[in-house]
């Protein structure tokens, strides 16, 4: 299994390395995968691929699991960077528990992959994000906060997202997401969703925080000083043990 997957990262880095392409959205994004290795984590066994792009210096890169490069139906997470959540484990966003649950449930999988993409903030970037943080603490509303942040901007996402997968010959996905317009979206770049997974999270000591506060109730995430938080993942997480209506709610 794994040398299959080196051979063909490769052959792909032989082939794709260098390819001329027009670039997919308004910003013409082209990403090139440059390098893989093994990564074993906390989770389960994945490759970390990386990729560079043609328009700042991020590094995006792809967590997969199993022999996906060129296969089809392979169940795929997008997920933001965000380094107060992920790896600080913040509890003013949800980010770390979403990605958690997906590094889990994919590492499980047969195959699979997060693309973990480096717009910290939704693109605005960290100190921006902080910012928009010291915006709330001094009471501005989450409108207010939201505009400051950037967070009407949703499309950036998608360009790069796609490419990624297009550049690993991703013939098929099942996106896992609580959010059916990413589909359409990832869909308009010529990727083949073939369904969606939702993301639903397990109760655990991290998203005790959503268990025990209204952000069941009310669909908004509310930290237990009443003050409501940013959803900063562009999809709205499913904590097991909600109901119909509250699920039907975020995907309205
Ligand atoms: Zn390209
Ligand atoms: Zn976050």
């Amino acid at each position: 299994m794994t040398t299959t997957m080196h051979e063909k990262f490769e052959m792909l880095l032989e082939k794709e390395g260098d390819h001329e392409c027009e670039g997919l959205g308004k910003n013409k994004v082209c990403v090139r995968v440059v390098a893989m290795a093994e990564l074993p984590t906390l989770f389960g066994q994945f490759h970390i691929v990386a990729f560079e792009n043609n328009r700042d210096g991020k590094e995006h890169v792809a967590i997969t699991k199993g022999d996906v490069i060129g296969a089809s139906d392979v169940p795929v997470r997008l997920h933001s960077e965000c380094l107060t959540g992920d790896v600080m484990g913040s509890l003013r966003c949800d980010c770390r528990d979403q990605l958690e649950a997906a590094l889990k449930k994919i590492g499980q999988l047969e195959k699979g992959m997060v693309l973990y993409l480096r717009q910290e903030g939704r693109g605005i970037g960290l100190i921006n994000k902080i910012r928009a943080y010291s915006l709330q603490d001094q009471g501005l509303d989450t409108v207010e906060a939201n505009l400051a942040l950037g967070f009407r901007d949703d499309e950036r996402d998608y360009a790069v997202a796609a490419h990624m997968l297009m550049s690993l010959k991703i013939k098929s996905v099942q996106l896992m997401t609580n959010n059916p317009k990413k589909i359409d979206q990832l869909m308009s770049y010529g990727i083949k969703v073939i369904g969606r997974v939702p993301h639903i999270m397990e109760p655990n000591d991290h998203n005790r925080f959503y268990l025990e506060t209204k952000a069941i109730k009310s669909g908004h995430m509310i930290d237990f000083f009443g003050k409501e938080h940013l959803a900063e993942q562009s999809d709205r997480p499913i904590v097991e043990g909600m109901s119909v209506a509250q699920i039907e709610e975020i995907n309205e």
